[in-house]
């Protein structure tokens, strides 16, 4: 089998800029992604001949069970700089590079005793982490698999008199029984007109027949997120609610139907905002239309109004358009998909059919 992160590894130093010749990663997703290690304190050396993990005697076992021959490993009793520091001193480069989130005070003794030059290299593996391995692809399925079944057996306790907070902790629950290994976010449950807030936190407000319910969530699988919204309808769902579920999920549709490799995210996420303008809800549509997650529930790339960037094999966005009314409520449909040349394949299982729950 071959090791995915040494592959990685080698995509990133790919893209080291000119003159750096190595780089510090701290950022704990970023080291997760390049060498396998899930702790709390460590950090990655990237040469281009190879890697250096550093960490603590805490995590000593740990670091040979999870990284093992994805990078040299180094347990230091000093601290990570002076550690890197003892490392730099041995492979001598001229210039490293060093993220955004290398703390201010780390950054200084660095500067102040690497002989070469410290220079920050801002969002390097986070470009590398936007197309997906054949790996990550497979945490994530299983993620989805799991929301998903989740999801199926939270319907049965759905019902008038259980307040917002109860559900999303049953919906936690549920997720946790199915394999997750955590919440990839704070649920969000919102009942009645409360749904009109797109990121609602749940509260005592207590669920009735005839009213709405936005569902928004995500497992985690080996650090991996999931993410899905479904708004469904407590009883027989009334002409305003089918109407604009309709228009929602026929944004969506349309937004679906141009993913691909090289396609503009501008382009998609303007595809459903057209058609929500067109039917006229534009004022109500305010959040952008997806974004991209893997290790991180916010990756980039993202379908915005605002962005320059376009779709790559691999990548994978969700795609969720909304419509929020103040005093009536809101209905977002959320799926996920992964770009393909054969065009958009579905994570999620669960159907978006407009759900009315008896
Ligand atoms: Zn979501
Ligand atoms: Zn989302």
């Amino acid at each position: 089998m071959k090791n995915p992160f040494l592959a990685r590894q080698k995509a990133v130093v790919a893209q080291f800029p000119k003159k750096v010749d190595a780089l510090l990663v701290t950022n704990l997703t970023n080291v997760r992604y390049l060498c396998g290690f899930t702790g709390s304190a460590g950090a990655l050396l990237l040469e281009k001949g190879g890697a250096t993990f550093f960490s603590d005697f805490r995590y000593q076992e740990q670091a040979a069970q999870e990284v093992g021959a994805a990078a040299q490993i180094v347990i230091y009793k000093t601290s990570t700089v002076e550690a890197v520091l003892e490392a730099l001193k041995e492979c001598r480069p001229k210039t490293i590079g060093v993220e955004g989130c290398l703390r201010v005070d780390q950054r200084e003794t660095l500067e102040k005793d690497f002989a070469g030059k410290v220079t920050i290299v801002a969002g390097l593996p986070e470009k590398v982490r936007q197309v997906k391995d054949r790996d990550e692809i497979k945490a994530l399925r299983h993620a989805f698999a799991i929301a998903d079944r989740a999801f199926a057996r939270l319907l049965a306790h759905i019902r008038p008199g259980r307040t917002e907070r109860e559900i999303a902790a049953r919906l936690e629950y549920l997720m946790r029984r199915e394999g997750s290994d955590g919440v990839s976010f704070p649920t969000i449950i919102a009942t009645g007109d409360h749904a009109a807030c797109p990121h609602a936190q749940p509260t005592d407000r207590i669920l009735k027949r005839g009213e709405m319910l936005k569902i928004d969530f995500g497992a985690t699988f080996q650090g991996y997120h999931s993410d899905m919204t479904r708004t469904v309808f407590l009883g027989k769902a009334d002409k305003k609610f089918r109407e604009i579920y309709r228009i929602v999920r026929k944004a969506q549709k349309r937004a679906i139907a141009l993913i691909k490799p090289g396609a503009s995210c501008f382009d998609i996420d303007k595809a459903a905002r057209d058609y929500i303008a067109k039917k006229g809800f534009g004022d109500n549509f305010g959040h952008g239309l997806g974004h991209a997650l893997g290790l991180d529930i916010h990756e980039g790339p993202a379908y915005s109004p605002k962005s320059k960037d376009s779709l790559a094999a691999g990548m994978v966005l969700t795609v969720e358009p909304g419509i929020y009314l103040p005093g009536w409520g809101g209905i977002r449909i959320e799926d996920v998909f992964v770009v393909t040349d054969e065009g958009p394949v579905k994570l999620t299982g669960t159907s978006n059919k407009l759900l009315e729950i008896d």
